[in-house]
């Protein structure tokens, strides 16, 4: 054996055991933040508020998973019909959640419709969610932040829609989390993202989780194209979401 390759065997091998270490740290803090997070009334549900059907398996995912002990919702506001296929992307959102073991709800409101150009109205929007909400009563809201993880108009636009709900303190007794964007360097960095990731508050996937992660995302066949396969395995949100907590403060983004 070269020296050159014992070298590369090494490193690859202090990688993967640092990797593991970092992925043993999180796990252990995800727990601890969902319980601080989510208050201990387990009968109260967590919900997600997306802008897609495919969002809550493409982003969020992990942290779906990791609530899955407490029920769940996923509020997406649009049927996703930017290419006249909001019908089958219903049926695939109905087959996502059935298989992440949720719930969820499509709003597909005439104002709120799937387009990249477009950012929604969002006190309009704030009204839709409210209503929706108002029947749950969750515990823990979970949505995009100010970047929207893509900087897809409709996810900052919901975003923005939830922000003014925490800054008309319209979810009372509520914690609200917004997903963190990463540069799209980091984004594609896999589980080794988490090296690199300095939030207090983290979510996890045990590798059967990540699988079930993917064979979700696979579920939207309307969706999936040659790069899918290369997503799936390489983007951070498959296998680990960090958050923020929204409060009042953002108001200036
Ligand atoms: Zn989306």
């Amino acid at each position: 054996m070269s020296i050159a390759l014992a070298v590369v065997i090494l490193t690859g091998f202090v990688v993967y055991a640092l990797l593991l270490a970092a992925i043993a740290r999180l796990r252990a803090s995800a727990h601890e933040m969902f319980r601080r997070s989510a208050g201990n009334d387990s009968n109260r549900p967590v919900v997600f508020i997306t802008a897609h059907p495919d969002d809550e398996s493409y982003f969020f995912a992990p942290t779906v998973l990791a609530v899955r002990h407490r029920p769940v919702h996923v509020f997406c506001i649009s049927n996703g019909n930017f290419r006249g296929v909001g019908r089958v992307r219903e049926k695939e959102f109905e087959t996502a959640c059935n298989l992440l073991g949720v719930q969820g709800s499509i709003l597909n409101h005439k104002d709120f419709q799937d387009d990249f150009h477009s950012y929604w109205n969002a006190e309009n929007l704030a009204d839709e969610i409210s209503k929706y909400l108002s029947k749950l009563r969750p515990a823990l809201v979970i949505t995009f932040d100010e970047r929207g993880a893509s900087q897809h108009p409709n996810h900052i636009s919901t975003y923005k829609a939830v922000q003014l709900l925490v800054m008309q303190n319209r979810l009372p007794n509520c914690t609200v989390l917004k997903l963190d964007s990463v540069h799209s360097i980091r984004k594609y960095t896999g589980a080794f993202d988490v090296l690199f990731s300095r939030s207090d508050i983290q979510v996890v996937s045990t590798w059967s989780q990540f699988r079930l992660a993917q064979k979700a995302y696979l579920t939207y066949k309307s969706q999936l194209a040659f790069y899918s396969l290369a997503y799936i395995w390489t983007c951070r949100f498959m296998i680990f979401n960090t958050f923020t907590v929204l409060q009042n403060e953002d108001r200036r983004n």
